[in-house]
């Protein structure tokens, strides 16, 4: 445990979007819950007049891209995790994509090491799937597992492990330790040169388009080799209401498969490209409304087990440019919540609790990490959580970020919610909507 750890009284908070108390968190943990105005705040603590806010544990994200090593230009393990707590979160899992590629027990230790140094989240590597990314080779599956990192995620994200054969073998050798494979689902041949989604618009607009079949028929291959091999299958970022159908069908088969949502995809489409603005460049591509109506569906009905953010800095060199030359992808982590908000929980889809299971609760279980995280909101249960004011309405500025990137693809929207504070362990890493620098906490876990 940390040596400055202080003692906070959350007056009137709602946790989970339930009724109001008062919540005391003292040596890392929820030390009590009591009835709203009766909790005694004794000298030395901090008290935050929560009224009518909502107190969720702290949110876990499944799918992020930190960049380091190897892309600092666009995002550092130190600024990704300060991004991340600003949106929420408690916990990240870095992908593997880098450079050097996280394929070996070194690197991710190293970015294990340097999550723990920034103090903001705790980092867990994902290991990548085969050496390099290349698609050839199983990379060093076990020794990631059993390194300091602990990893038990592995995908080799931005490509798809497209060889059933290597698929396969993947999926058989992380059952030893009890890990998943997370697959970016695109056929790579289906998708040779395309630009976004394939479609009404790409045909006016006239960029190459993507079919959505291309996510599905691996999905499809997927899930039945998952079956096959007794062993554990998580669907990245699936955009498509095909993929919705094959991921509900699997599981009311029996099949292990766990699937996720960006926020982007329950809330953007296509129609975006209009503009020829490579800020709504993304991989898997936006979709259509009816797409982005199945993923709600899929969302709110449990086939879709989480939210995750995809959030993929790249410099404003990468982005700033004609459609074709650009980067895809979009930052995500400090606007996560807010999508979430707006699609799901202001339209009546979902509660607050469900905000907690697909934010939280599910993406820990999935990574293995919920002895820490996605904790109940109970006495004894550690105070690693987030504060948010739904009633908050704000404008998204890019340039008011905590990310180093600011290819936000909601800059200018006007979104709800906002995160006031955020606590790891009883350390508050936000405060008052801004970050607390975690000064003297290094190595403190
Ligand atoms: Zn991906």
């Amino acid at each position: 445990m940390t040596d400055n750890v202080t003692t906070y009284l959350l007056r009137g908070v709602r946790p989970l979007g339930g009724d109001a108390v008062d919540v005391l968190l003292s040596d890392g943990v929820i030390a009590a819950i009591e009835a709203p105005g009766t909790a005694r705040a004794d000298g030395g603590v901090v008290v935050i007049d929560a009224t009518d806010q909502v107190l969720l544990p702290g949110l876990v994200d499944l799918h992020t891209h930190l960049r380091e090593p190897g892309r600092e230009d666009a995002e550092t393990v130190e600024s990704g995790t300060r991004a991340a707590a600003a949106g929420g979160f408690t916990a990240v899992h870095a992908m593997a994509n880098t450079t050097p590629v996280a394929d070996t027990a070194g690197v991710v230790e190293q970015v294990w090491r340097l999550g723990q140094d920034a103090g903001w989240v705790d980092v867990h590597p994902v290991g990548a799937v085969t050496v390099g990314l290349g698609g050839e080779h199983l990379a060093e599956l076990g020794a990631m597992a059993e390194s300091k990192a602990r990893v038990r995620v592995f995908s080799d994200d931005g490509k798809c492990v497209h060889d059933p054969v290597l698929m396969r073998r993947a999926l058989e050798y992380v059952k030893a330790f009890d890990g998943v494979v997370a697959q970016h689902a695109q056929e790579p041949r289906l998708t040779q040169g395309s630009q976004m989604h394939e479609g009404v618009v790409s045909a006016e607009i006239g960029l190459a388009g993507w079919p959505a079949v291309a996510e599905e028929a691996i999905i499809a291959r997927d899930v039945l080799l998952a079956e096959h091999v007794g062993s554990r299958l998580h669907v990245c970022h699936l955009s498509t209401r095909g993929s919705v159908e094959i991921v509900r069908w699997a599981k009311s088969r029996g099949i292990d498969v766990t699937a996720e949502v960006t926020p982007h995809h329950l809330a953007l489409t296509d129609e975006l490209a209009r503009g020829y603005d490579p800020t709504f460049k993304v991989n898997p591509p936006l979709r259509t409304a009816d797409d982005v109506e199945a993923v709600r569906e899929g969302l709110a009905d449990g086939t879709i087990d989480i939210v995750a953010t995809d959030h993929a800095p790249h410099p404003v060199e990468d982005k700033d440019c004609e459609w074709a030359a650009a980067a895809f992808g979009m930052t995500g982590l400090e606007t996560a919540l807010s999508v979430v908000q707006q699609a799901m929980v202001d339209t009546g889809r979902m509660t607050w609790a469900d905000v907690a299971r697909v934010l939280s609760a599910n993406p820990a279980r999935i990574g293995r990490i919920d002895a820490e995280h996605g904790r109940p909101i109970a006495v004894g249960e550690p105070a690693t959580l987030a504060l948010v004011d739904p009633a908050a309405i704000r404008v998204v500025d890019g340039g008011a970020q905590q990310t180093a990137s600011v290819n936000t693809p909601f800059r200018g929207r006007t979104l709800p919610g906002r995160v006031t504070a955020t606590f790891l362990r009883g350390r508050a890493t936000v405060l008052d909507g801004s970050p607390v620098e975690p000064a003297g906490t290094r190595g403190g876990r």
